[in-house]
């Protein structure tokens, strides 16, 4: 069986249902599970009617018929009239959420936020497998939550690999195409979870790698895995093929087109990860695979944009690593932040984070008891993997070096 993912943005309007048709003709899709993501920006306007819940609760409900219109505007295009029964779906889709909010009494947004934004990808796949069928290529509609397990950390939530297989290998069964959601799962009592924004492509993974998929495709709006994001860089050159190692150290450093968990359990497996234009389906791409580290090797770029710098230095000249990392760490990962460059000297150490969970004057005020921090926020990291010599030039034309890390292969500056 093959995996297919498709992203929001190849789905986020009605055109883009009927380009996926279109690639699952020219490709096949005999033997095929297809990953869906929520549609185009769909994601950030759930996040928004968790907002309006909490902070603008007057709001909430016009928020929410905003995203129900943008659905079945899409179900209006695409069925041509013979929209029933998917229309009734998407109101009844868009009903469960309001009546979730409406009776819910949690105040753990976290959450909130996964029973809400997971309507996204429970939208676009239904108004797709709908679709799907409509033009007479019979496709199943599987619900990832029975699939995918794990626990309850919601927003980030870590995988039961366990339960998830026996999960997969128990329904995904038959050759009939499949369709599922991207980036949502279920705890043990069944709420509904969420893997991390973007997460959609190590849901591709993690069902490629319980079903021993033979291949991943995840279709994307550029040609494949580029040097640099060709929304920042100009000039951007495809990587014909890329070592699972090296896709994996592009990801961790932030390059937003794969999302950084999908690439281990493909590498366990050895499945190879295709990443290729949804617009140009036969053009080759970027296979990510064993062997060759990078063809062509060549310097990548990758930023990180609105994250935050502290610098801490402790006040009775004790050694900050010999005395204090273990309680900074501990503090870091009791307020969810996500750490990216770390750096220390004697008596103070400088951290890049990204805070994620808006946790960062309570994190604040737990430092400043002990050290003296200096907070620069919004602050970018810039990383060059397989730098040369004049590679950080013309970054640093613009911009201000708050910090800079190398490694014989990699380097990072933090600019402000
Ligand atoms: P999806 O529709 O699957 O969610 P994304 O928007 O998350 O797709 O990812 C595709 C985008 O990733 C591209 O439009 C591009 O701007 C960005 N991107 C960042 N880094 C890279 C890179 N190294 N190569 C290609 N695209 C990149
Ligand atoms: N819809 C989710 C997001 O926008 C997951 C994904 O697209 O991968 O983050
Ligand atoms: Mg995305």
């Amino acid at each position: 069986m093959r995996v297919f993912k498709f992203g929001g943005a190849s789905v986020k309007d009605a055109e883009g249902v009927i380009n996926v048709v279109k690639v699952l003709t020219e490709m096949g899709h005999e033997d095929t599970l297809v990953v869906v993501s929520a549609m185009g920006k769909s994601t950030n306007a759930f996040e928004g009617v968790v907002d309006t819940y909490f902070d603008n609760p007057d709001s909430c409900k016009a928020a929410l018929y905003e995203l129900e219109m943008f659905h079945q505007e899409i179900v209006e295009t695409l069925f041509n009239g013979a929209h029933g029964p998917i229309a009734e779906r998407v109101k009844n889709l868009c009903a469960q959420c309001e009546t979730f909010l409406a009776n819910n009494r949690s105040p753990h947004r976290a959450f909130v936020y996964d029973q809400v934004v997971s309507f996204g990808e429970l939208l676009s796949t239904s108004i797709i497998c709908a679709y799907l069928n409509h033009v007479g290529i019979a496709a199943e509609w599987v619900d990832a939550r029975s699939c995918i397990k794990t626990d309850n950390f919601y927003r980030s939530a870590h995988l039961n690999w366990e339960q998830t297989q026996s999960a997969i290998q128990d329904q995904i069964q038959g050759n009939v195409l499949k369709v599922t959601q991207g980036f949502i799962a279920s705890d043990e009592n069944n709420f509904t979870t969420t893997l991390g924004r973007e997460g959609s492509d190590y849901s591709a993974a993690i069902f490629a790698y319980c079903i021993g998929a033979t291949d991943v495709t995840i279709w994307k709006d550029v040609q494949g895995v580029l040097n640099a994001d060709p929304r920042v860089f100009d000039k951007t050159q495809l990587l014909e093929h890329i070592s699972y190692q090296e896709a994996i150290e592009l990801a961790f450093y932030g390059a937003s087109v794969i999302h950084p968990k999908t690439l281990q359990p493909l590498q366990r497996k050895e499945i190879p990860l295709y990443v290729k234009s949804f617009l140009n389906p036969r053009q080759k791409g970027t296979k990510v695979g064993k062997g060759v580290r990078m063809q062509p090797e060549i310097p990548c770029y990758i930023v990180k944009k609105g994250l935050s710098l502290l610098r801490l230095s402790t006040r009775d000249f004790s050694f900050v690593v010999e005395d204090n990392i273990s309680d900074i760490f501990k503090l870091l990962h009791e307020h969810k932040m996500s750490v990216d460059v770390i750096q220390n000297s004697a008596i103070s150490f400088s951290v890049c984070v990204q805070d994620k969970y808006r946790n960062m004057d309570a994190l604040l005020l737990s430092l400043r008891s002990r050290f003296d921090v200096k907070h620069t926020p919004d602050v970018s990291l810039y990383t060059i993997r397989h730098f040369e010599e004049n590679s950080a030039a013309s970054l640093l034309k613009s911009k201000d070096l708050v910090l800079e890390q190398r490694t014989s292969n990699t380097l990072q500056l933090v600019l402000k």
